[in-house]
C-alpha cells in the first residue's frame, strides 16, 4: 500500500467458507479530507433545521433500517461470519438506537440555574464532525452507538469501519440517504485504520473521535487527540469475570456460562472469560458446565440451529491458538475442519491466575476457571486485571450481590444475569477499557458542548 492507501482495495471475505465476498476502495487520507469539508456543509445545515424535523428523519431512518433487516442480518453473517440470529438482533439494534436517539432530539435541553441579577442558562451546542472509529467484532451496533445519538444532538458523523467489515456500514449509509437524511451527513470512509482512521483523528475539521477497539490502538488515538485537546470516546477491551457463590443457583449459573464467553465466538468485549467458582462448590460446577459447552452447536451461521460460528480471520485464529496449546487441561467443544476459520469451544482448567491466557483479551472462544475462597478472595480476583468492562456475579444473598457489584471495579455488572448491553443503560469501561460512557439517557450530551450564558436584568 502507499502512505496514502490510494489505488488499495479491501478484499471482505466470508469467514465461514474463506470465500471472497466484495472488494471495496479504500479512503484515502485526501479523500477524507475532502469528507470533512462536506460533512462541514452539511452539519451546520443540520443543526439549523427544526428539532422535530431532524427527529422525523431520524424516525425513518430508523424504519428504512427495519425494513431492510433480513438484508443487512444476511451481510452481516457473510462479511462477519455472525449467526443469523446475532446479526438479525444486531440490525434491529441499530434500528432501535436510531428511535432511541430521535425521541432524544427535542428533549435535549439545557438548564436554567439561579443567580442574583440576571438569568442564568446552559446551552448545549453540536460538536460538528464526529469520526466514529469502529471496530469488525459488533460493526453495525457499534457504528450505531456513536452514528446515532450524534446526529441526534446535531452533528454530522463520518464512520471508519473495520477493513474486515465495511459492508453493512457501507448498506447504512445509502438507508440513510433513502430515508431522506441530508447528503454527506452521515459518510462511511471504509479503508486503512492507519490512513482513513488516522486522517480523521489528525483532522483539525474532526471535533470529536468515538473509537472502539483494542486498548492498544485506543491508546495511540488518545495520544493524538491530547495533542489537539480533541474530545474522545474509547470503548476498548476486556477481561470479564464471571463469579459463582456457593450460595447460587449453580444449575442456573452453569446453563448460562458458555454462551456468556462463546457468543460471537468470543469476539465480544465484554466476554466473560475468567470464570471464578467459589472452592467448595467448584467440582460440582465443572460437572454441570462440562455438557453445556460441549454440545454448543458451532457451524455454519447461516443455519438457524446454529449458536457459534467461526472467527473473523486467519491473523484471529492464530492469536486465540497460540493461547491455547494442544497439551492443555481444557473442555473442548467441537468446530468444522476445513475451510474458514474455526476454533472450538474451549474451557481451560488448569491455569494459573497470573498466566497470560488468564489476564490477556484472547477474543475468541476461550476462557478460564478459577477457584476462589470467599468473598474478599473473589473481588481480589475478579479485579486482577488491568481491565474494568463488564462482568457478572451469581448468588441467591442481596446484601452480597450489592456489595460486591459495588467493589468490583468495571462499568457494567449483572446480577444473575449475563446481559451488559441495553441502549437505554450506559455503557462503557473503568481502567484500560475505556474512557467515557456511550448509549444510555446521557448520550446525546456527550456530543454536544455546555455554553452557559449570564443575561444581565440590570442594564
Ligand atoms: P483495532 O484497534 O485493531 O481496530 C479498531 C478500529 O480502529 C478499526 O476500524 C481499525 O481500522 C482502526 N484503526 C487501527 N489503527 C488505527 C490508527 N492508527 N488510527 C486510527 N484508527 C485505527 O481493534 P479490532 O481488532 O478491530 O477490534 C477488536 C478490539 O476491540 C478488541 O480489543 C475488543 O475488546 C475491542 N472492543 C471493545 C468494545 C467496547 O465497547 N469496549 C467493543 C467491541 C470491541
Amino acid at each position: 500500500m502507499d502512505s496514502n492507501g490510494s489505488d488499495v482495495q479491501h478484499t471482505v471475505l466470508n469467514p465461514a467458507t474463506e470465500e471472497v465476498v466484495a472488494t471495496v476502495p479504500a479512503t484515502t487520507a485526501a479523500e477524507v479530507d475532502a469528507a470533512v469539508v462536506r460533512a462541514a456543509a452539511a452539519q451546520r445545515a443540520w443543526s439549523a433545521a427544526a428539532p422535530a424535523d431532524r427527529a422525523r428523519l431520524l424516525r425513518r431512518f430508523a424504519v428504512a433500517v427495519d425494513e431492510h433487516l433480513e438484508e443487512l442480518a444476511q451481510l452481516e453473517v457473510r462479511e462477519a461470519g455472525h449467526t443469523l440470529g446475532n446479526a438479525r438482533w444486531e440490525a434491529g439494534n441499530v434500528r432501535d438506537l436510531l428511535d432511541y436517539a430521535a425521541g432524544g432530539v427535542e428533549r435535549l435541553t439545557g438548564r436554567q440555574i439561579p443567580v442574583p441579577g440576571g438569568l442564568d442558562i446552559t446551552l448545549l451546542e453540536p460538536l460538528g464532525v464526529i469520526g466514529v472509529i469502529a471496530p469488525w467484532n459488533f460493526p453495525m451496533p457499534i457504528a450505531a452507538w456513536g452514528t446515532a445519538p450524534a446526529l441526534a444532538a446535531g452533528n454530522a458523523v463520518l464512520l471508519k469501519p473495520a477493513e474486515t467489515t465495511p459492508l453493512t456500514a457501507l448498506r447504512l449509509a445509502e438507508l440513510a440517504l433513502e430515508a431522506g437524511l441530508p447528503e454527506h451527513l452521515f459518510q462511511v470512509l471504509p479503508g486503512a485504520g492507519d490512513v482513513a482512521g488516522n486522517a480523521l483523528v489528525e483532522h483539525p475539521g474532526v471535533a470529536k473521535i468515538v473509537f472502539t477497539g483494542s486498548t492498544r490502538v485506543g491508546k495511540q488515538i488518545m495520544a493524538k487527540c491530547a495533542d489537539r485537546v480533541k474530545r474522545l470516546t474509547l470503548e476498548l477491551g476486556g477481561k470479564s469475570p464471571n463469579i459463582v457463590f456457593a450460595d447460587s443457583d449453580l444449575e442456573a449459573a452453569a446453563a448460562a456460562t458458555p454462551m456468556s464467553f462463546l457468543d460471537n465466538s468470543g469476539q465480544d468485549c465484554c466476554a466473560r472469560t475468567r470464570i471464578l467458582v467459589e472452592r467448595s462448590v467448584y467440582d460440582r460446577f465443572l460437572a454441570l458446565v462440562a455438557p453445556a459447552i460441549t454440545s454448543v452447536v458451532v457451524g455454519d451461521p447461516s443455519d438457524e440451529k446454529t449458536q457459534m460460528g467461526p472467527l473473523i480471520s486467519k491473523s484471529q485464529l492464530e492469536r486465540v491458538r497460540s493461547y491455547v496449546p494442544a497439551d492443555s487441561e481444557a473442555i473442548r467443544g467441537t468446530a468444522p475442519t476445513g475451510p474458514g476459520f474455526w476454533f472450538p469451544p474451549t474451557l481451560l482448567t488448569a491455569e494459573a491466575p497470573d498466566s497470560p491466557a488468564a489476564t490477556e483479551e484472547i477474543f475468541g472462544p476461550v476462557a478460564v476457571v478459577l477457584p476462589f475462597d470467599d468473598e474478599a478472595d473473589a473481588v481480589r480476583l475478579a479485579n486482577a486485571t488491568e481491565y474494568g468492562l463488564s462482568g457478572s456475579l451469581w448468588t441467591r444473598d442481596v446484601g452480597r450481590a450489592l456489595r460486591v457489584s459495588q467493589a468490583v471495579r468495571a462499568g457494567n455488572l449483572s446480577v444473575n444475569s449475563h446481559s451488559s448491553v441495553r441502549y437505554w443503560t450506559p455503557f462503557g469501561g473503568y481502567r484500560q477499557s475505556g474512557l467515557g460512557r456511550e448509549l444510555g439517557p446521557d448520550a446525546l450530551t456527550a456530543f454536544t458542548e455546555t455554553k452557559n450564558v449570564f443575561i444581565s436584568t440590570e442594564a
